[in-house]
C-alpha cells in the first residue's frame, strides 16, 4: 500500500527556461518521499513563450504529470487556484516554477506535518537570495504592516510555498472571492498551521514575473481582502480635524477681539489644498473597496481552462472536473480535451 497521495501544484508564466529542471527536481523529490503515488499539476497561465508546448511534451512522456492550459493570463493567484481546484491528492504542495523554493524540502515538510499533526506547513523565508534590497525591504515592511491591520494572523515573510492537508485545501477552495490573496486565505481557514524555516534560493532562470505594478496590486488585494481599517481612516482624520478647527476658531476669535484679524491668502489656500487632498485620498480608498465589491458582485468564474494534457493525469483530472460539474457549480471550465 502506498503512502498518502501527493499533488504538487505549480503555476507557470513564461517559465520555458525553468520547466525541464523543475520537472526533474520535483519528480526526484516526490519519488524519494512518496514513491509513485504523486501527481504534478502544472498550470500554464497564458504564457507567451514555449511553456505550453513544453508542458504538453512533458505530459506526453510522464504519466504523473497533468498540464492545464488557461485561456489567457489570469494572474498567479488564479492560476494557482485552477491547479488547486483540479488536483486530487490527499496532501498538496504549492511551489513556484522558478525553483526559488527548493523541492528537496518536501520530505522534511511531510515529516513536520506528520510529527506535529498539522494541516498546513507553511515555509517561512529566513533568507532570500538574489532579490533586490528594495524587494526585500518592501516585502518585509508590507507583511509587518499587514499583520497590524488584519484580524487574521497572516504569517510574516511566508509566500505560497506550503504543504496542505486535503481538508485544509477543501476549506480554502470553499472561499469564493475573485481578489485572491491565497496565503492570507489559508491563514483564515485555521486548523493547525506550523511554520517551516528555509532559505529562499535565487531564480533558476528568467526574471521575476512580479514587477512593481503587480506587487502593488497584490498588496492592495491583501489589505482590502483582510481589513476594513482603511475605511475608518476618514473618521480618524475627521476627529483630528475637529480638534484642529477648535484651535483655529479660538485663534480667529482672539484675532477678532484684538482687531488684528484680516491676514493673507496663504493660510487659507493651505487649508483648502490640504483638505482637498485628504478628501481625494479617502474617496480613493472607498473606491478601492467599491471597485472590488463591483467585481465580486458579477460572480464571474475565477478562470477559464482551455485544455488539459496528460495521459492518465488528463483522464483523472477530467474525471475530477466531471465530478465537480455534477456536484456543484464548476469554476469556469469551458472545454476539456485530454491528450491521450
Ligand atoms: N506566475 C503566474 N502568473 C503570473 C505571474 C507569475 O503563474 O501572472 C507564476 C510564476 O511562473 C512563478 C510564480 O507565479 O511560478 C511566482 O512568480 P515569480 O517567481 O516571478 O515571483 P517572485 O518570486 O519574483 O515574487
Ligand atoms: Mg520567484
Amino acid at each position: 500500500m502506498n503512502g498518502p497521495t501527493l499533488s504538487i501544484v505549480i503555476p507557470c508564466f513564461n517559465e520555458e527556461a525553468c520547466l525541464g529542471e523543475l520537472h526533474r527536481r520535483v519528480t526526484a523529490a516526490a519519488r524519494g518521499t512518496v514513491g509513485s503515488s504523486y501527481e504534478i499539476v502544472l498550470v500554464n497561465d497564458g504564457s507567451r513563450d514555449r511553456t505550453w508546448p513544453m508542458m504538453q511534451a512533458l505530459a506526453h512522456d510522464d504519466p504523473h504529470l497533468v498540464a492545464i492550459n488557461l485561456s489567457r493570463n489570469h494572474g498567479h493567484q488564479l492560476a494557482l487556484t485552477a491547479g488547486l481546484d483540479l488536483c486530487s491528492g490527499d496532501r498538496i504542495l504549492i511551489i513556484d516554477a522558478d525553483l526559488q523554493d527548493p523541492p528537496e524540502l518536501l520530505p522534511e515538510m511531510m515529516a513536520t506535518m506528520d510529527r506535529q499533526e498539522a494541516d498546513v506547513v507553511y515555509a517561512v523565508r529566513r533568507q532570500r537570495a538574489g532579490e533586490t534590497a528594495f524587494k526585500k525591504a518592501t516585502a518585509s515592511l508590507f507583511y509587518r504592516a499587514l499583520s497590524r491591520i488584519t484580524d487574521v494572523e497572516i504569517p510574516v515573510d511566508a509566500g505560497d510555498f506550503r504543504l496542505m492537508s486535503r481538508r485544509a485545501l477543501d476549506a480554502l477552495l470553499a472561499l469564493p472571492e475573485q481578489a485572491r490573496f491565497i496565503r492570507g486565505m489559508v491563514a483564515w481557514v485555521g486548523f493547525r498551521q506550523v511554520p517551516f524555516l528555509y532559505d529562499r534560493a535565487e531564480r533558476h532562470a528568467g526574471e521575476t514575473k512580479y514587477p512593481l505594478r503587480k506587487m502593488l496590486a497584490f498588496a492592495l488585494d491583501a489589505v482590502t481582502g483582510f481589513s476594513t481599517a482603511p475605511l475608518r481612516i476618514a473618521s480618524h482624520i475627521g476627529l483630528w480635524l475637529v480638534a484642529a478647527s477648535v484651535l483655529l476658531l479660538l485663534y480667529i476669535a482672539v484675532g477678532f477681539v484684538t482687531g488684528s484679524a484680516i491676514q493673507g491668502w496663504t493660510s487659507l489656500m493651505l487649508v483648502v489644498v490640504v483638505l482637498g487632498a485628504v478628501q481625494m485620498f479617502v474617496l480613493g480608498m472607498i473606491g478601492e473597496y467599491l471597485g472590488r465589491l463591483f467585481i465580486e458582485a458579477k460572480r464571474r468564474p475565477l478562470y477559464i481552462v482551455s485544455e488539459i494534457a496528460g495521459e492518465a493525469g488528463g483522464r483523472r483530472a477530467l474525471g475530477h472536473v466531471a465530478e465537480t460539474i455534477a456536484t456543484k457549480e464548476t469554476p469556469g471550465v469551458s472545454e476539456i480535451r485530454p491528450i491521450a
